[in-house]
C-alpha cells in the first residue's frame, strides 16, 4: 500500500461502518487523521487501535447538524497538524420508511445529518482549501444519488443533493478535487435506525449481499492517493450481486 506520506485526513462519521474501515485503512498508510462522531468512547477506542499500529489518529466530538461544531472540528485538525488535505464527509443516517407513513421528523433528520451536514463541512474546510491553494472532498453519496427505490425517497433525495453538491464544488474551482463516492448496500449500522416494520423485513433481503465496508474505504484511499493534477470525480461500488 503506497504512502499516503503525512497527508491530513478528517473523516466525519468515523465511529462506525464506512468511517471506522476508511480511518483503519488511511490510517495504516501514513495518513494524519482527524476523526469526528458522537460516539466518543469509540473514536477513542478507534484512535487507540491506528496509534498502537504506528498511524496518526486524534479525535473530537462532532455533531455534523451543528455548524459550530463542524468549525470546531475543522479548525482542531489544522491546530493540530498545521493544516487539512481531505474532508472526507461520510456521516450519515437512513432511517427509510414509505412516504405516507408520514415520518417527518426522520425526513427532517436525514436532511439535517446528510445534507445540512454535507454542507457545513463545506463551509468549514472550502475557505481553508482555497487559502492553501488546494485540497479535497471526499463526499459520500450512495447508490440511491442514481436512481430512487420506494422507501427511500427522501433519503435518496439526500444522496442526489450529496451528488449535486460535490460536483458544484468540482465546477467551480479547478485546484479542489471532488470525489464522490457512491457505494450500493455495505455492512455498517446504517439500517439499525429504520422504525417503519415494513422497511425493517424487506430491508433483510439488500442486508443478505452486502459488502464489506473496507471495500468502500479501498475506494476513497484510491481516490485520494492520485496525483494532485488526477480528479477521481466518482467512484460506484456495489455487491456483484446485485441489480
Ligand atoms: P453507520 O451507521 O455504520 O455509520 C454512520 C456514521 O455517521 C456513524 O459513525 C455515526 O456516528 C455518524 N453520524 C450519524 N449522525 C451523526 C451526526 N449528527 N454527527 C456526526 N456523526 C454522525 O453507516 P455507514 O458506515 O454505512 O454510513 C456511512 C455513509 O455511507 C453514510 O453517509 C451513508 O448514507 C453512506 N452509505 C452507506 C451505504 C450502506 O449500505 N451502508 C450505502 C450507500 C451509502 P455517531 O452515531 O457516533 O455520531
Amino acid at each position: 500500500m503506497s504512502d499516503l506520506n503525512n497527508r491530513v485526513i478528517l473523516i466525519t462519521g468515523a465511529s462506525s461502518g464506512i468511517g471506522e474501515a476508511t480511518a483503519r485503512l488511511l490510517g495504516a498508510a501514513g495518513a494524519r487523521l482527524m476523526l469526528g462522531a458522537r460516539r466518543t468512547e469509540r473514536l477513542e477506542q478507534l484512535a487507540a487501535d491506528i496509534a498502537a499500529s504506528g498511524g496518526q489518529a486524534a479525535w473530537q466530538r462532532l455533531d455534523v447538524t451543528d455548524r459550530a461544531s463542524v468549525s470546531q472540528f475543522v479548525d482542531a485538525a489544522a491546530q493540530r497538524f498545521g493544516r487539512i488535505d481531505v474532508m472526507v464527509n461520510n456521516a450519515g443516517v437512513m432511517p427509510l420508511s414509505p412516504l405516507a407513513a408520514l415520518k417527518t421528523e426522520e425526513w427532517d433528520r436525514m436532511i439535517d445529518v446528510n445534507l445540512r451536514g454535507l454542507l457545513h463541512g463545506v463551509a468549514a474546510a472550502l475557505p481553508r482549501f482555497l487559502a492553501q491553494g488546494g485540497g479535497q472532498f471526499v463526499n459520500i453519496a450512495s447508490l440511491g444519488a442514481h436512481y430512487v427505490v420506494p422507501t427511500a425517497a427522501v433519503y435518496c433525495a439526500t444522496k442526489f443533493a450529496v451528488w449535486a453538491i460535490t460536483d458544484g464544488i468540482r465546477r467551480e474551482h479547478d485546484n479542489i478535487r471532488a470525489t464522490i463516492i457512491s457505494p450500493g448496500t455495505v455492512e455498517s449500522e446504517l439500517a439499525d435506525s429504520i422504525t417503519d416494520p415494513g422497511t425493517i423485513e424487506a430491508m433483510a433481503a439488500f442486508r443478505a449481499a452486502a459488502i464489506k465496508a473496507d471495500a468502500i474505504a479501498r475506494a476513497i484511499f484510491y481516490a485520494v492517493s492520485q496525483p494532485a493534477d488526477v480528479d477521481v470525480s466518482e467512484i460506484i461500488v456495489r455487491p456483484t450481486a446485485s441489480d
